[in-house]
């Protein structure tokens, strides 16, 4: 008799349904960001009885929920009234004016020429698309920084603040980022017209990590085909990528696969610890295009510690390193990887230095070691 290759994966598996754990799904339900959820629909609110909306600047570490809220609120708008017309834009794909104009414009259902258009023909495309559909717009622009670094970056915010002024179309902005300081980037003009509200997305705790799991988990996979540890060890390699619930939900997802594919009945903590191997954190995956042989070295060093006081990390530092470095730029460069997720800094009070930061690891280490090698 014939057997279908397909057979035994039509048995009952591990998952009911994966598609919970994808990217894109968007939670009926997002524990722990109600507050930001309340102030991001405050903030837009105006618009549905034709005003003028807060516009927002969201940042927050990676894996806190920026994009997965603003598109929750997007969509909940969207449902409560049909003339809101959220666009979601993320700048790691669209980076320049013309580009993210061309995705506007795409969005409203005009497809523009791929060449040949000028950015200020496109801009007029935009709002003439606007004025016929009769919709109120908000305009999402995730992983801003990726966008506001380029020069263009500016002119495109005055070209969406300008459709207020000038064409009395009520444009809602939201700018998404990982990096507090952003908006200190752009025009000074155009900063204080934009004059965004600042939402903070605090890290989660290990505790709320694993709330956030559970719930996904639940609907993700058949209950008793998971073991009990599995939650609480995905949630607590979340907690040391600094409260990134991405890494925990794609490993998840990652660790169910090996665990059909290798027809096992549960899926164990064996299947995840596999599935870490193949997970990058994101934070680390961003920034270390953008950080300089110092910046490394610093992470290597760290790389050989738990924690550190600053100032023997300083001078370890300065006993690899030929090239001089001021005590106050090492520490910029310290507070740099602070902000970047990379590195934690406690103050702390030691016998006898009196006041001092103790530096530490907020990535696995087995990471920053895979993506430093070859440099
Ligand atoms: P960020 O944009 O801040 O990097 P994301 O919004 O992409 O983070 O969130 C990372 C992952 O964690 C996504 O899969 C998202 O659905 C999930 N997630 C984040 N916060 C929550 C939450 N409060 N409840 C359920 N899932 C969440
Ligand atoms: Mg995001």
């Amino acid at each position: 008799m014939h057997h279908s290759i397909f057979e035994s994966a039509e048995a009952r598996g591990i998952f009911k349904d994966e598609r919970f754990l994808y990217p894109e799904y968007i939670p009926e339900k997002l524990p722990f960001r109600e507050s930001q959820i309340a102030e991001i629909a405050g903030s837009l609110k105006p618009l549905l009885r034709n005003g003028k909306p807060q516009n927002l600047f969201i940042f927050g570490p990676s894996g806190t929920g920026k994009t997965v809220t603003a598109r929750y609120v997007l969509r909940e708008l969207e449902e409560y009234a049909s003339k809101v017309k959220g666009i979601y834009i993320n700048c790691f794909e669209f980076h320049t004016r013309n580009a993210v104009l061309n995705k506007l414009c795409l969005a409203l259902g005009n497809a523009v020429p791929r060449r040949g258009l000028a950015s200020d023909e496109i801009y007029n495309e935009f709002v003439h698309a606007l004025k016929v559909k009769n919709v109120a717009p908000i305009v999402v622009l995730d992983e801003a920084d990726q966008l506001i670094r380029d020069k263009t970056a500016s002119q495109l915010l005055y070209d969406l603040l300008r459709i207020t002024e000038l064409h009395s179309i009520h444009l809602g902005i939201i700018l998404i980022s990982n990096i507090r300081d952003t908006l200190a980037m752009l025009d000074d003009r155009v900063r204080s017209s934009l004059s965004a509200l600042t939402i903070e997305f605090n890290q989660y705790t290990p505790e709320q990590l694993k709330q956030i799991l559970h719930e996904r988990a639940r609907n993700a996979f058949f209950e008793d085909a998971i073991e009990k540890d599995v939650i609480n060890l995905a949630a607590a390699q979340a907690a040391k990528c600094s409260g990134d619930a991405r890494i925990a939900i794609e490993s998840l997802l990652a660790a169910g696969r090996i665990a059909e594919k290798e027809g096992a009945k549960k899926l164990s903590v064996v299947h995840l610890k596999k599935a870490f191997e193949r997970i990058k954190p994101r934070a680390l995956e961003k920034a270390l295009p953008h950080l300089d042989s110092c910046e490394k070295e610093i992470l290597k060093i760290m790389c050989e510690h738990e924690k550190i006081f600053s100032g023997e990390l300083y001078k370890a530092y300065c006993s690899r390193c030929k090239q001089a470095i001021s005590e106050r730029s090492f520490r910029d460069k310290i507070n740099r990887l602070a902000e970047l997720n990379i590195l934690s800094v406690r103050e702390a009070t030691a016998e006898i230095r009196g006041r001092t930061r103790e530096i530490m690891l907020a990535q696995p280490k087995e990471a920053i070691i895979e993506l430093l090698k070859g440099d």
